[in-house]
């Protein structure tokens, strides 16, 4: 998960990541679309492991 670079990439980057960070936890590696459980990126990583 590149977030910083998902942030540079916004209009408002500054925005973006207050409301990123409002969501979801330091750390989390999800966001708030899909949510933890549905998540194709966590799953494809556990899956990895
Ligand atoms: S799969 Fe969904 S929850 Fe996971 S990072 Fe992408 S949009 Fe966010």
């Amino acid at each position: 998960m590149r977030w910083r670079d998902q942030f540079e990439l916004c209009f408002d980057a500054e925005r973006a990541e207050k409301m990123h960070h409002g969501a979801i936890r330091e750390g989390e590696d999800h966001c708030s679309m899909c949510g933890p459980n549905f998540c194709a990126m966590k799953i494809t990583k556990s899956i990895k492991k």
